[in-house]
């Protein structure tokens, strides 16, 4: 899937339209959810053009991946849900029901969150 540069993350790191910023680092930017789905709900996605974490773990540089994964790690610390624990999620194409096709991984806690997937019809 290629790239499209007007997708609603694209835009937010450009500036163009606003976000409550946590983090930001050379190659990584991370914000509030804007429909919250717990008490914590950030959202930590790479600064470049990449899909998905199919996309990512492809063609990303070792420093790219390297500073996503710390900030996830950092901003759930920073949130106070490292102790209780707290769930990632990168959906990534139609069978995970990814809705921006910009890498995100989802930070959540701050409650139980229950099982992780329901159970299958
Ligand atoms: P996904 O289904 O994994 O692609 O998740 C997309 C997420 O982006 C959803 O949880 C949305 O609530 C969130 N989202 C969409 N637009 C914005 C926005 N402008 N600022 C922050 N989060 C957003």
């Amino acid at each position: 899937m290629a790239y499209d540069p007007d997708n609603i993350f694209a835009k937010i790191l450009r500036g163009e339209i606003p976000c409550k910023k946590v983090f930001e680092g050379d190659h990584v930017l991370a914000f509030h959810d804007i429909e919250p789905q717990a008490p914590t709900h950030l959202l930590v996605v790479p600064k470049g053009q990449y899909v998905s974490m199919d996309d990512f773990t492809a063609n990303a540089s070792n420093a790219e991946i390297v500073a996503l994964f710390r900030a996830v790690g950092d901003l759930a610390r920073q949130a106070g849900v490292a102790e209780t624990g707290y769930r990632i999620i990168a959906n990534g194409g139609p069978h995970a029901r990814q809705d921006v096709p910009h890498l995100h991984i989802h930070i959540l806690g701050g409650r139980d969150l229950g099982r992780m997937l329901p159970p299958a019809p």
